[in-house]
């Protein structure tokens, strides 16, 4: 039978194999954690604690403020000793809460519910929304507000998007070799919140063994079903996998509710489950350390707010012909200009690439019409105009060209042979106008 996919993408190497083996083990609780307030789309959190504070772990120390935004809870018990301005990922500071760890891990109140099912859907949107879950797979969209579609979208289908189709990383993977019944008991609990009876786990097949460890997990679950994708970049991707896995196309510049569903990521999926079983708040997640310039590739259960030079340092270091670090894949990730920053809710990767597998932006060459970028974009786009129309500066051009239907994937800029960075170009151009 053929493999479910999308029209469009490209084959980059996985590379998955540096970390694939490697079980997911605790890190070293940082001795000083520096907890930002917004690590989500949305309102920044505004302090909810003070200086001199002793906390908890999991104690709320950022409440958020408005509809679109989540809570940040302290990742280790301490002292708040202050706050700072801490670079992020994308390159913008922002305010983070400072905690010196007094190392005796003592939690708030974690209390075991193994009837959370019960529950109804407005309790358990309550949980999640307590324990401040964000999209996980970088996106970080809160995901309460994901859970609350309007009434006029009505939700048909729930999808788990297992592909991590990102070359290198593993931490989806690795959660459902080793967890595999708290990712489906996530999945339940957002059927339940939605109200849907269908569910899907799409896999790329190059994870059998994921595939068949969830199948076995669903084998009494007659609501879910396992589906296996085509090995394809960008198979992950929200539209690509409703496509894949329920052939529905979302609408240009709409959202998957428009056809009747909601997508997950695996992380986010597992942080839901222990939300609602434990009341676990979002403290720590899966990272993959890895790169051909990391020392000891590695699956870490991170504590948020430990410096990725921390989390570096405990992967053995960086080897000496690294460089470049991207925090996430190296398709959507972000070159980081330092590794004096914590880890967050949506890093879902440490990567270190030596020279060899990096290109330099600063060396990119004209558009040579070869139209490559346009046979493998998914969505569809004109990308080499996307990069004309914003290299010259004419924004506005580029909305004709349907700028924001672009989710920055970066399949167009792998593949072009000029080394046009396409990506930067949309940024930049998006930067510049509004929708
Ligand atoms: S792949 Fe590069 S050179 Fe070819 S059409 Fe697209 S932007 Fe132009
Ligand atoms: S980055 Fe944008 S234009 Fe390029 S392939 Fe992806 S969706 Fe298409």
């Amino acid at each position: 039978m053929a493999l479910a996919t999308f029209k469009g993408g490209i084959h980059p190497p996985d590379k998955k194999e540096l970390s694939k083996q490697r079980s997911i083990i605790p890190a070293k609780s940082p001795k000083r954690a520096v907890i930002p307030l917004s690590q989500h789309i949305g309102a920044p959190c505004k302090p909810a604690v003070t200086i001199g504070q002793e906390v908890k772990k999991g104690e709320v120390i950022g409440s958020p403020e408005g509809f679109v935004s989540s809570p940040v809870h302290a990742s280790v018990a301490g002292k708040v000793t202050g706050f700072i301005e801490c670079p992020s990922a994308t390159g913008r500071m922002v305010q983070a809460v400072v905690i010196e760890n007094n190392e005796t891990e003592e939690w708030t109140v974690l209390k075991d519910n193994p009837d959370y099912l019960s529950l109804s859907a407005e309790e358990l949107r309550a949980k999640v929304k307590d324990a401040g879950i964000v999209g996980m797979g970088g996106a970080t969209f809160p995901t309460h507000v994901k859970l609350s579609p309007p009434k006029e979208k009505p939700i048909d289908v729930v999808i788990l998007n297992g592909a991590e189709c990102e070359p290198y990383l593993t931490a989806d993977y690795r959660l459902m070799i080793e967890k595999p019944q708290d990712v489906v008991g996530g999945l339940k609990v957002i059927m339940k919140i939605v109200g849907v009876t269908k569910g899907f786990i799409g896999i790329e097949a190059n994870k059998p063994d994921a595939v068949e460890i969830m199948t076995k997990a669903v084998a009494d679950e007659p609501n879910i079903s396992i589906v296996t994708c085509k090995v394809m970049y960008p198979q992950g991707a929200e539209k690509m996998l409703i496509k894949a896995c329920v052939d529905r196309e979302v609408p240009a510049r709409g959202l998957p509710m428009d056809c009747g569903v909601v997508c997950q990521n695996i992380g986010t999926a597992v942080a839901i489950y222990e939300a609602a079983r434990f009341g676990k708040p979002l403290i720590e997640r899966v990272v993959t350390v890895t790169g051909e310039g990391i020392n000891e590739p590695k699956n870490l259960m991170v504590k948020i707010g430990t410096l990725i030079s921390d989390v570096v340092a405990e992967c053995g270091g960086l080897k000496d012909n690294t460089a470049k670090v991207i925090s996430g894949g190296p398709m959507m990730g972000f070159a980081l200009f330092t590794l004096d920053m914590p880890v967050t809710k949506g890093t879902s990767g440490i990567l270190a690439l030596p020279e060899s597998e990096v290109t330099h932006v600063d060396k990119f060459g004209p558009c040579i019409r070869c139209g490559r970028c346009i046979e493998v974009c998914p969505m569809g786009l004109i990308p080499s105009m996307l990069s004309v129309t914003a290299e010259k500066g004419f924004y506005e051009d580029a909305k004709a060209y349907n700028l924001y239907d672009c989710f920055e994937c970066g399949t167009c800029t792998y593949v072009c042979p000029s080394k046009r960075p396409i990506v930067h170009l949309v940024r930049l151009a998006k930067s510049q106008v509004k929708p």
